[in-house]
């Protein structure tokens, strides 16, 4: 029995079968960089959260071709998600978004078009333009709040507050077929658990489609870096991250897709926690898996806001 509503099961219960991600970078900028609302960007920002900087340098059809042929090598994958990831993939008026978005037409294995951005970087015109290709594909947008609570915002150079993420939710709810997706980060030093949890307490109560869940951790070359090694301040142990994990999924409603259980680096890129590297993945989902089990507990099972919207 699966505790929680994972991102594989939803898409095999749309799908009949197994649907894999092909993440593209479009080669955006983001407004936290640019200067329009800050320089410096998220503090744990590392190109942009896509690990091959390289990848750029290809077009978003080179890109795309590139990821299905590598995925139906490995998976024997028939179905294809493209991922527009690093950056913020809403940072240009619609007419120059459309023919980029649009490259997906081109692939008949393409079901689904999942756009990653910044909350405050999503005008009407845009979420039109996003939600039209739900009558073709399956459309998801993924909004980077990482936390409820402005204080951590601030520490994290995030540019945006917590309305922004309110005012981007209700707006987009306006047009049909997206389906509203955040990113949150666990083990931030500007929280204790009670701030945690309010954050999932926060989400549950805008009965979001879906959540991906993120620990701390430090990438060399960032400004969390220099932070960290200044501050060394304490950043998560794998045994506390797998029991606020389990206690956040609890306060989620039970239909709220989970996309991600835990966030991870290449280990020449990761300065901390070292159980956050890409080989230490799979460990830690089991454990957390094991950990609903031991705790013989669920999704939704400390949730105060179940109703539908
Ligand atoms: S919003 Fe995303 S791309 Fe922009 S600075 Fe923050 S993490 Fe980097």
């Amino acid at each position: 029995m699966e505790r929680y509503y994972s991102y594989s099961h939803y898409l095999k219960e749309l799908f009949g079968e197994k649907v894999f991600r092909v993440t593209v970078d479009a080669g955006f900028t983001c407004p936290n960089r640019d200067g329009t609302k800050g320089t410096g960007g998220c503090i744990y920002c590392y190109s942009g959260s896509d690990y091959d900087p390289e990848k750029r340098r290809r077009s978003v059809r080179e890109q795309i071709a590139e990821g299905i042929e590598r995925v139906r090598r490995r998976y024997g994958a028939e179905k294809f998600l493209v991922y527009f990831q690093a950056y913020t993939n809403t940072y240009a008026p619609p007419s120059q978004l459309k023919p980029i978005y649009d490259v997906i037409r081109e692939f008949p294995e393409v079901v689904g078009l999942i756009v990653g951005t910044r909350p405050d970087c999503v005008p009407d015109e845009t979420l039109e333009l996003i939600a039209s290709y739900s009558k073709d594909y399956l459309v998801w947008i993924e909004y980077g709040l990482e936390s409820s609570h402005f204080k951590s915002l601030r520490w994290m150079n995030r540019g945006h507050g917590v309305s922004d993420f309110i005012d981007a939710v209700l707006r987009t709810r306006k047009f049909k077929g997206i389906n509203i997706c955040a990113h949150v980060i666990l083990g931030l030093p500007t929280e204790d658990y009670d701030d945690m949890m309010e954050t999932a307490d926060f989400l549950a109560a805008l009965r979001l489609d879906g959540v991906k869940i993120h620990p701390l951790h430090v990438i060399k070359n960032t400004e969390l870096e220099r932070i960290y090694l200044k501050e060394r301040f304490p950043v998560l142990s794998l045994e506390d991250y797998v029991d606020l994990v389990v206690d956040f999924i609890e306060r989620l409603p039970e239909k709220t897709v989970i996309q991600r259980i835990t966030g991870e680096a290449p280990e020449d890129l990761l300065i901390a926690p070292s159980w956050c590297s890409h080989r230490e993945k799979n460990r830690v989902i089991n454990l957390i898996r094991k950990r609903f089990e031991e705790r013989d507990t669920y999704q939704g099972a400390r949730c105060r806001f179940k109703e539908a919207v």
